[in-house]
């Protein structure tokens, strides 16, 4: 076990089933945000990478086309195999890679697996219109078929998750793929080609490393993409989606969040801060869907803002390889760090926010920020408007239910949001009125591979898990047939 808490680990890109360097032949290190260690050494992309891959998927997927539901599942449940039998190696890469508690990182492993094997099952059971007669003398079909090559972007915050959730539907719906991990979190992607080469076919999954620019940016630019889906900052959707425009690629993208968590005065206190504590703190706030601005009733304002202190002061903050009861590590990077910082310090010094709890840093080595809980904040100010990405929840007071809701709704985001409240009527119009694409009643954070996640507004387009996300990677083809 020990040796997986420590060492250096080298891999390299998989490319037509082939484990290659870079083509230039340049690596770059990965950093343990834990210590500020180096942890590993992959390959450093440029555009010749990309064309490399993009060619092998291109090649693949004439054979792929002919895949049937049930061999493409095949594939999924071998890759959700090597991931289940390889749990606790994966988990605590991930933990060194980003710094997140190891019980959280062996969950995200079941979860993967559960979520692969999810979409491995839905391929085999399409649904659509009947094919029937629209017109006398013809009969039409209707037929989903793959996109072809998919070029995938993921993020740093969950990385192998959010790869996990890409590949499913990808596959599922019988495309070929060519992955760009985070550059910053590129471990665990790679080493679970290692771990599931035998089962992926040659060309089919191909995983490399870089920057957005050239990588990234090269995936959305390459002709032979017919797709391109990226869960990544509200910005670069926005750089990706004008890119993409160029060559008419369809475009998926799951981008930021800021999610309201609505308390009504009939809301069980207890309940909201043991909710706030794991969908705020988790993975040190950096979740898109983390539970980031309270806003509560007036009356039991005081008790919840008094309550969500004491339990951001609670909160066990600690590197996960040192203390494997760590309920939250650093912050993924120096940069980050510096970023999360910098939203508490001009939400201190430019809009006079109070800190409950929180507000710097702890620890002496990583990059550590406190669990933090900030008031007297106004609607407009940028901490309430913009996602912090960080261990940190603003808490309003609202006079009013349509207030609630009117705050609720008035920021650029919508992907998560949750209401609380013990009258159901209440509840069932609040999740009307909140225009997010999730929204949890007396919960926030809880996902099922079978329902669809993704965002309305500047949180992107697309969904991810779900038979939602399957036919995201499909295009409709009407076959008519002349009966005469
Ligand atoms: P990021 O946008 O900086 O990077 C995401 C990915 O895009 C990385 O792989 C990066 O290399 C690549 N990239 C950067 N510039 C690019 C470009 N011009 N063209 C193509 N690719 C490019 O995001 P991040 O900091 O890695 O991740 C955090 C963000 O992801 C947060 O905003 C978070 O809310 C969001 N996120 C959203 C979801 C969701 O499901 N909606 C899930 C997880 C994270």
């Amino acid at each position: 076990m020990q040796e997986q808490k420590t060492g250096v680990i080298k891999l390299k890109n998989f490319v037509g089933g082939e484990f290659v360097d870079s083509v230039a032949g340049e690596s770059r290190d990965v950093i343990n945000p834990a210590t500020a260690e180096v942890i590993g050494s992959v390959p450093e992309g440029s555009q010749q990478d990309v064309d490399r891959a993009v060619e092998a998927a291109d090649r693949a997927f004439t054979d792929f086309f002919e895949a049937t539901p049930a061999e493409r599942a095949q594939i999924l449940f071998g890759i959700a195999d090597a991931i289940e039998d390889n749990t606790e190696e994966l988990a605590w890469l991930e933990t060194r890679n980003v710094g997140k508690p190891i019980a959280m990182s062996r969950e995200e492993m079941e979860f993967i697996a559960d979520n692969l094997r999810f979409f491995g099952g839905a391929c085999r059971v399409p649904e659509g219109k009947a094919a029937t007669e629209y017109l006398r003398g013809y009969t039409s079909i209707i037929r989903r078929e793959p996109v072809g090559v998919v070029g995938q972007i993921a993020p740093w915050n969950f990385p192998l998750a959010m790869a996990g959730w890409k590949i499913g539907p990808a596959l599922a719906a019988g495309n070929t793929i060519v992955l760009k991990p985070s550059e910053q979190t590129p471990l665990t992607i790679l080493r679970l080609m290692e771990l599931a080469a035998d089962v992926i076919p040659p060309g089919v999954l191909n995983v490399i490393t870089g920057d957005g620019e050239p990588v990234g940016a090269g995936l959305v630019r390459h002709p032979k993409v017919g797709m391109v889906s990226l869960t990544g900052d509200v910005a670069t959707g926005k750089e990706v989606a004008r890119a993409a425009a160029d060559t008419l690629k369809k475009v998926h993208l799951e981008l930021g969040g800021k999610a309201p968590v609505v308390v009504f005065d009939d809301a069980d206190v207890k309940a909201v801060v043991e909710g706030v504590r794991i969908g705020a703190y988790s993975n040190s706030g950096q979740d898109c869907t983390a539970a980031t601005r309270i806003i509560a009733g007036p009356r039991i304002y005081d008790n919840l803002a008094a309550g969500l202190a004491e339990t951001a002061r609670d909160v066990r903050v600690a590197d996960p390889s040192e203390d494997e009861e760590a309920e939250m590590g650093p912050v993924v990077s120096e940069d980050q760090q510096r970023r999360v910082l910098g939203f508490l310090e001009r939400a201190r010094s430019e809009a006079g926010a109070e800190f409950l709890a929180g507000g710097g840093t702890n620890g002496s080595k990583g990059f550590f920020v406190e669990p933090s809980v900030v008031t007297g904040v106004s609607q407009e100010d940028e901490i309430v408007q913009r996602e912090v990405f960080g261990p940190v929840v603003t808490v309003q007071r609202f006079s009013s239910d349509e207030e609630a809701i009117e705050w609720a709704n008035d920021v650029p985001y919508g992907l998560a949001a949750s209401v609380w409240t013990r009258d159901v009527g209440r509840a069932l119009r609040a999740s009307k009125a909140l225009r997010f694409g999730t929204v949890w009643i007396n919960d926030h954070l809880t996902i099922a591979s079978e329902m669809p996640h993704g965002g309305f507004k500047n949180s992107g387009y697309g969904k991810d898990m779900s038979a939602y996300s399957i036919e995201d990677y499909t295009v409709v083809k009407h076959v008519m047939a002349s009966l005469d």
